[in-house]
């Protein structure tokens, strides 16, 4: 039986720049190859490998597809394979990644023309569909992240991967969860593990708290400022909230608001494409300075990017409110160490345009997470039963692999960089 060699090249131990190199036989592919973003620092990339002969892109979060133009701007412009709005995501986040490196004066070894070249070597794949790269068979499976997200089987003689890339098993507005019934019998299996060690609160509590955060402050003569990653978490918030019967108008202004145009093209990779559609009737798009300063000034509910609050419009928002009472600044999802969302969290204030700004407003945070618990990750386990588990995207990803090795009896690692792992 041929070797199957399998290396993290980053994204072990921790969130960001998430890259897997995979040999088997004479092939060589590359599963995601991200960069990692760090509040107030320059970005780090995984180093570039000698040879690939091709990239699996699971999803477009910059942790798994920000480092795809420096392979182009090193001379290795390989075809890259992932579902067809990954491809459209992915484009918007690299030419805003290229715009923020250059405001932020950071070198991160690509432009415009790279992106471009990279997406021309795009090819998109169907989930479910069996395709070849060299001597390897290689499938998408859903993966319930994002629109596109999916897991990567890949087959060689007889042996199987699975790569999960960053998966759901939980049935959000948005999104069905990941398509576990469809994965074929597994081997060796490379998990993300970014909440191995937590639950998550039931969604549906999340969704009443929205609600009645929003409709209490609109009560109050306030403004409701949600502020979400732009892909797919501010529509979840939209489609959350007309779910639960708030009919109000919702305005939705920054990157979120072409990420939501190319979802409503793509609508065949949601859920439901008819709630989507609804939900997005009740969207009213921010699409000039003008209509900011208004809505700035009324009572009104305004979905807004960044996630963590390190830019974005929510900063415009944040300094016209910010000694309004009345009004609200809800957060999504987690905010990471050192960024301006965790910083008005634990100190109330935060910087914005180069100033220390203290909030006066209420700050909610939420948990609209699009990755699994840690339920979800041990039930993908005992359903496949694999013979070797590779644990990586977490930062508690060694303490994880040790636990299912100790407490539950599988054979589980969680590579350090670079180190090459043989099946
Ligand atoms: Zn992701
Ligand atoms: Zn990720």
């Amino acid at each position: 039986m041929g070797k199957i060699s399998i290396a993290a090249l980053g994204g072990t131990r921790e969130v960001g720049k998430s890259a897997v190199l995979l040999e088997a036989g004479e092939t060589r592919v590359l599963l995601d190859y991200g960069m990692k973003l760090i509040p107030k620092e320059h970005p780090e990339f995984p180093p570039i490998p000698e040879r690939v002969d091709a990239v699996l892109l699971t999803h477009a979060h910059l942790d798994h597809s920000g480092s795809l133009p420096r392979l182009v701007s090193h001379g290795k412009n390989v075809p890259v394979y992932g579902i067809d709005v990954t491809r459209e995501y992915t484009e918007l986040l690299l030419y805003d990644t290229i715009k923020v490196a250059k405001m932020r004066k950071h070198n991160i070894g690509y432009g415009p023309k790279d992106v471009r070249k990279m997406l021309n070597n795009f090819r998109p794949v169907e989930f479910n569909v069996p395709f070849k790269i060299g001597n390897l068979e290689v499938m998408a499976i859903n993966a319930g992240h994002i629109p596109g997200s999916a897991m990567f089987y890949l087959k060689y003689d007889g042996r199987s991967v699975l790569y999960t890339g960053d998966f759901n098993m939980i049935l959000s507005r948005l999104m069905p969860p990941a398509s576990i019934e469809d994965i074929p019998p597994t081997d060796i299996l490379i998990t993300e593990s970014t909440y191995a060690m937590k639950e998550h609160p039931p969604r549906s509590k999340q969704e009443a708290l929205l609600k009645e955060i929003v409709v209490e402050t609109l009560k109050s003569g306030g403004t409701a400022i949600v502020a979400g990653f732009a892909i797919g978490r501010l529509l979840e918030v939209a489609m959350a909230l007309r779910s639960r019967g708030f009919r109000g108008r919702l305005f939705l202004d920054g990157m979120a608001r072409k990420s939501t145009e190319i979802t409503e093209y793509f609508s065949n990779r949601v859920r439901d494409s008819d709630d989507l559609r609804l939900a997005i009737r009740s969207i009213t798009s921010v699409r000039n300075w003008y209509v900011r300063k208004k809505i700035a000034k009324k009572s009104d509910v305004i979905l807004t990017t960044s996630g963590m609050l390190e830019g974005g419009p929510v900063h415009y928002y944040l300094k016209e409110k910010k000694e309004d009472e009345n009004s609200t600044v809800t957060l999504t999802g987690y905010q990471v160490e050192g960024t301006e969302g965790r910083r008005l969290l634990e100190e109330g204030k935060m910087e914005i345009e180069g100033e220390e700004t203290w909030i006066m407003m209420k700050v909610n945070q939420l948990n609209f997470s699009a990755h699994t618990g840690r339920s979800g990750i041990l039930s993908l386990i005992k359903e496949l039963r694999p013979e070797s588990v590779m644990v990586v995207h977490g930062e508690n990803s060694d303490m994880f692999a040790n636990e299912l090795e100790e407490k539950m009896g599988v054979s589980a690692f969680s590579p350090e960089i670079e180190e090459e792992a043989i099946f």
